[in-house]
């Protein structure tokens, strides 16, 4: 019988990993990092229970960190396969293996230097070697096409509106069953600028749906106005906006409501700084694949951009040192690395300045302790205090929330035999799961750590 091990994301939102073992062979699904709390990073360091030169395949579902990040060290563990994806995803991969890499190293010399590793020397999870190579394995494959993976398994992509070449994966196995398993990736939103709503669902027998969101409903659609307060009230304390930002995904729309509300008279024209190479980057690639956006967002391109791109650590630094008005987009999204942890350093003891977050906070983050009110952060060894005012926009996540999860549901052909919720925290899950048992009839498990189910296929 078939069956799936559950490696990650389960009661939880990172370190996306579904091990799907089919008659003698093995496919990974997505293989991320897991970031946040202490005991979920320290599982990064745990070896996979199958030796990774096993495994015959890895499918992603879409480019992000916790769904990606731990390809260079399958890869350097001697996984010796091909990696399937879209073409956007492994555009966007092209960007985030690489600085994810560079980041390790940089934490491992950071400790050897500050002699604070329990192992002598600390070495990296992976290193810029581990990631080049793991960016040979891709095979980028165009969506709503299906692909042979392994001898009698077909996968297929089909866009899920969360990011740049998401999707959700279609497994169909061809023994005569037919059986197919949907893996849910993560889901996008309805009727938002940038990306198309969500594909709707197919038949599927097994269906894999996060619920990051699972127990809340984003508030409804403001037209920006939300932003445009935020920014008008920090501009008149002549203050800075601080965004934390993944650097692929939330930068576009963030840039596209800046420009929209400057456009229609709603903002004063303030600097817009993304101090994120990466980004910038990132904003080529949604260009150069603009036919898998929104329709509505070729109309904004052609006023598209005004912004100005912070290439060197020494222009960062300038910024950091400015107290001028302005919104400076930085990454990493949750606040737990990369520029934007300089502008925090410096600007959070400032009242004059506004945190602003755009996108989802995971326990254990500074993201999520500033959100929760702390009073002071830990910062390079010292504790900063937190006089800047500390927003958040939910409405900007990519995620849907339970409302849309139910959305999306509603369009399958019929119910699959069993819905396995991953990617969301346990009070999330357990608020979905009743909601679908209630609302779809559907019968819905939440998965262990670790957790192997067979299959009913
Ligand atoms: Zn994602």
């Amino acid at each position: 019988m078939p069956s799936l091990t559950f490696l990650g994301a389960a009661r939880t939102v990172t370190g996306s990993k579904y091990l799907l073992e089919v008659d003698g062979q093995r496919l990974l699904f997505d293989c991320g990092l897991f970031q946040g709390l202490k005991d979920l990073r320290l599982r990064n360091w745990s070896p996979l229970p199958v030796p990774p030169e096993t495994i015959d395949a890895v499918v992603l579902t879409h480019a992000h960190i916790d769904h990606t990040g731990w390809l260079p060290r399958l890869v350097a563990q001697g996984f010796k396969g091909p990696i399937h994806c879209t073409a956007g995803t492994a555009d966007l991969c092209r960007l985030v293996l690489p600085d994810a890499a560079h980041l390790q190293e940089e934490d491992a010399k950071f400790a050897n230097k500050r002699g604070f590793s329990k192992h002598q020397p600390a070495l990296p999870l992976y290193t810029e070697q581990d990631a080049a190579e793991a960016l040979t394995r891709l095979r980028p494959s165009p969506f709503k096409t299906s692909v042979s993976v392994t001898k009698g398994i077909d996968v297929e992509f089909i866009n899920a509106g969360h990011l740049l070449g998401s999707s959700y994966v279609l497994v169909t196995r061809h023994d005569g069953s037919g059986a197919r398993i949907l893996f849910g990736g993560d889901l996008g939103r309805y009727s938002r600028p940038i990306l198309p709503d969500p594909s709707p669902g197919v038949e599927a027998d097994v269906l894999l749906v996060e619920s990051t969101y699972g127990d809340r409903a984003h508030p409804g659609e403001d037209d920006g106005a939300t932003l445009a307060r935020i920014i008008t009230e920090t501009v008149a304390r002549r203050g800075k906006v601080i965004v934390p930002a993944f650097a692929i995904g939330r930068v576009e729309e963030l840039l596209y409501w800046l420009f929209r509300l400057e456009d229609e008279g709603r903002l004063p024209k303030l600097p817009i700084y993304v101090d994120s190479p990466m980004a910038v980057k990132g904003l080529g690639y949604y260009a150069a694949h603009h036919g898998e956006l929104d329709p509505e967002i070729a109309a904004v391109r052609r006023k598209l951009p005004r912004f100005t791109s912070i290439d060197s650590a020494r222009d960062s630094k300038a910024l950091v040192e400015t107290d001028a008005p302005a919104v400076i987009i930085a990454s990493s999204g949750m606040a737990t690395g990369g520029r934007v942890v300089h502008h925090l350093f410096a600007g959070l003891p400032d009242p004059r300045n506004t945190v602003l977050f755009v996108g989802f906070q995971a326990a254990g983050t500074r993201g999520r302790q500033l959100i929760e009110g702390a009073k002071h952060v830990k910062m390079f060894g010292q504790y900063v205090p937190v006089h800047a005012r500390i927003e958040k926009i939910d409405g900007m996540s990519s995620h849907a929330d339970a409302l849309e999860i139910i959305r999306w549901l509603r369009t399958f052909p019929r119910a699959p035999k069993t819905t396995y919720l991953v990617h969301g925290e346990l009070v999330a899950q357990d608020a979905l799961k009743a909601r679908i048992a209630k609302e779809l009839g559907w019968n819905v498990e939440i998965p262990t750590h670790g957790q192997k189910v067979d299959l009913p296929l």
